[in-house]
């Protein structure tokens, strides 16, 4: 047992019992190894595959393919894996990035064709942008059915618009790369390494390309952007209720995508010298290709993408007795392609990473994450703090205020004319009986729903028409009556990702300055070194630097572990879970805490955005008695640090004992409101909810119905 809880002095954190099973930590080495081993393989594997095909011209072309299918795949995967979103129209974001990346650029705006690359990666997260705008609102299915229209409708706009940028209509590359830098290390007196020069300059180019959108990947998930993506997938709901602005999210990953694809285009088209839409049947083949792959690797997982990419083309490629494989499969490589999918759907739907990670469990099994030493955490970073304390003299007496609440679900009102007024530093319970309205008043609050009438005033300023990221942003917190939880995602993210709306970077003066330096600095270099023009030179260079010292571009492009605010949100994190008793369970999957830690854990979420007001719905709903007292305990401490309590829960000592004021819902109509004693002994309350004579009854057991 580690240190947890010894830093509150006014009441010990309850402790978790872990079963002293002999588990040991695993050895630093593994841990490093673990980490580290995937992208050292890969990088190997790409140089030893460049050096050893070089030679032979079938290889090092399906190679190339490799690459940027591999590329494209990792986009997929980012929209897919990690957001949870299927589309069907990816593929044409491959073909814009070919026309962008290697022919508009190049031979239309004059850029050097080494910039096409990042030219399409901006240009592809543009457009992508532009659609998720207008799509990313839809759920699942009917997004998924939105992106295969857009598949299918490329080449009709294609045609319509071939007027457009010098045409939409087949174009070749004119200027394909100069590759003279990297010829220079060829050994062109062998004769077929100098026929296969432009290939194999194009797969190191391509192999470069592939490590960095790894990379970006890498740093991607461990990032607020990467958590928020994770959360989305697993549930939207609780997402948007613990500060992730859930639509602008998933424009982002959408974006995001779409860009690393585009980009994967620029590579094919300098292989092929060509670019062309292709029909709507093929667009969304195609698209579906990326889908199969990244499901077959493992969705969600950094090796999965580049694992389904590489067997699908390399593996293709492979000779059994003087013909490929694609050669034997011939035209049912579609039909093979979508029996692969339904294989891995039902065999190993986890995909090859997964299988691999749970053998990898099993052969470790002697390890144990959740031994590993649990961080210390200081008081300041384990004391919930509400961020009112920073805000002072706002001159309302109430936190929380609803006026004239009215929720109507068909003709019912589930609430109807209710007006609640929370006082600051108070435990306010809602009571009444099971539907009585009292998690749709939470709903209404928080923002998953929309109030027919009334109004919600948070400080005294109205939040009532806000999305529920943005009134989380501003204190107000929740825990769901169903316990909404992301299960696959560890204990320790689920605290980081509550902690979304306090750790949003500012615009700052550095920032600022190194965006300037850079579009200089890569201006001056494309103008100069590149025969780009000034003007194409700066905006190319304007455009680089921008998204380099945007939020997401550093999200990308910077290592967590140089990131002040991943610090931050980690350490602020452990303290949360010290604060609730979590912090041993830190490293496991939130799905596998037993049911009271989810709970605590719903908590911690909810905590770690700082809120003024936190509002809990059913906590100690299902639990044992002990705990229901640990439970009581808990609140009774966050109170004490200035939040707010709004609980609404059918145990009746729980609320007697913690409540500075009671209101009593009965059919969405306040019928009661004042201290537990005046309200325990209010006879509306007794015939509505307590009961005639089951006043001690509900005192000692709760009444849950
Ligand atoms: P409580 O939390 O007090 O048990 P609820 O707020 O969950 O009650 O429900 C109040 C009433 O509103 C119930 O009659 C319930 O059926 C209705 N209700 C709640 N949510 C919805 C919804 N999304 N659609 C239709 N009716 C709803
Ligand atoms: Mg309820």
């Amino acid at each position: 047992m580690t240190v947890q809880g010894a830093a509150v002095p006014t009441a010990p954190a309850p402790s978790v019992a872990l079963p002293d099973d002999g588990r040991r930590p695993p050895p630093a080495w593994a841990t490093v190894a673990a980490r580290f081993v995937p992208g050292v393989l890969l990088i190997a594997f790409l140089i030893w595959f460049g050096l050893a095909q070089q030679t032979d011209r079938v290889w090092i072309s399906l190679g190339v393919d490799a690459v940027a299918t591999a590329i494209a795949v990792v986009g997929v995967n980012v929209l897919l894996g990690y957001t949870g979103l299927l589309s069907l129209g990816h593929y044409s974001f491959f073909v814009f990035g070919g026309f962008v990346g290697a022919i508009w650029a190049v031979q239309d705006w004059g850029v050097n064709p080494w910039l096409g690359f990042g030219i399409a990666l901006l240009a592809g997260m543009v457009l992508g942008a532009v659609l998720a705008l207008a799509c990313c609102h839809l759920r699942g299915f009917y997004l998924t059915v939105v992106t295969l229209g857009f598949a299918l409708i490329s080449a009709p706009i294609a045609q319509a618009a071939s007027g457009l940028f010098n045409g939409l209509t087949p174009r070749q590359v004119e200027q394909p790369l100069d590759m003279q830098p990297i010829f220079d290390h060829l050994d062109l007196k062998n004769l077929q390494i100098a026929a296969n020069k432009y290939l194999i300059g194009l797969y190191w180019i391509g192999a470069a390309l592939l490590l960095f959108s790894v990379y970006m990947t890498w740093n991607l998930v461990h990032s607020r952007y990467g958590r928020g993506f994770k959360a989305i997938r697993e549930s939207e709901l609780a997402a948007g209720a613990s500060g992730v602005p859930t639509y602008w999210y998933k424009v982002v990953a959408f974006a995001l995508s779409a860009g690393l694809v585009s980009m994967a285009g620029v590579i094919a088209a300098q292989n092929t010298l060509n670019v062309g839409v292709s029909d709507g049947a093929a667009m969304v083949g195609n698209s579906f290709k990326y889908v199969v792959e990244a499901f077959t690797g493992g969705l969600g997982t950094l090796a999965g993408p580049v694992i389904g990419a590489f067997t699908f083309t390399m593996g293709f490629g492979i000779d059994i007795g003087g013909k490929t494989i694609t050669q034997r499969l011939g035209t049912a490589v579609a039909l093979f392609d979508a029996a692969l999918v339904v294989a891995v759907a039902l065999v190993a739907p986890e995909g090859v990473v997964g299988n691999l990670k749970r053998i990898g469990a099993w052969v470790t099994r002697a390890y144990s994450g959740a031994a590993r030493p649990t961080p210390v955490a200081s008081d300041a970073m384990q004391r919930p703090t509400p961020r009112a304390a920073t805000r002072s003299g706002d001159g309302s007496a109430a936190v929380l205020e609803a006026r004239g609440l009215v929720r109507r679900f068909g003709g019912l009102a589930a609430i109807d004319h209710v007006d609640v007024s929370i006082a600051p530093g108070t435990v306010h319970a809602l009571i009444g009986p099971n539907g009585s309205g009292k998690s749709t008043f939470i709903n209404l609050i928080t923002g998953i729903y929309r109030a027919d009438e009334g109004r919600v005033l948070l400080h005294g300023r109205d939040i009532g028409r806000m999305r529920p990221s943005h009134r989380s942003r501003l204190g107000v917190a929740r825990t769901f009556q169903t316990c909404l939880i992301w299960r696959r995602m560890t204990v320790l993210e689920n605290v980081k990702v509550g902690t979304h709306g306090r750790n949003g970077r500012r615009w700052s003066a550095t920032r600022i300055a190194v965006g300037v330096f850079l579009t200089l600095a890569l201006g001056i270099w494309f103008h100069a070194a590149g025969d780009t023009d000034l003007v194409p030179a700066f905006l190319v260079a304007l455009a680089f630097a921008a998204a380099s010292v945007s939020d997401l571009g550093i999200a990308l492009l910077v290592p967590r572990f140089l990131r002040f605010d991943e610090q931050r949100t980690a350490d602020r994190a452990w303290g949360l879970l010290h604060f609730v008793g979590l912090a041993e369970r830190g490293r496991d999957r939130a799905g596998a805490l037993p049911f009271v830690d989810q709970r605590r854990l719903e908590i911690a979420r909810a905590l770690a955005s700082d809120p003024d007001v936190l509002l809990l719905d059913e906590p100690a709903a299902g639990m044992h008695p002990n705990d229901v007292h640990q439970l009581t305990e808990l609140i009774r401490r966050i109170r004490d640090a200035g939040i707010t309590v709004l609980l609404i829960e059918h145990h009746m000592d729980l609320v007697m004992e913690l409540s500075d004021t009671v209101t009593v819902l009965d059919f969405g109509c306040v019928i009661a409101e004042g201290t537990p004693a005046e309200v325990r002994t209010d006879p509306k309350v007794i015939e509505a909810y307590l009961g005639v004579g089951a006043e001690s009854e509900a005192t000692e057991e709760g009444v849950s119905t």
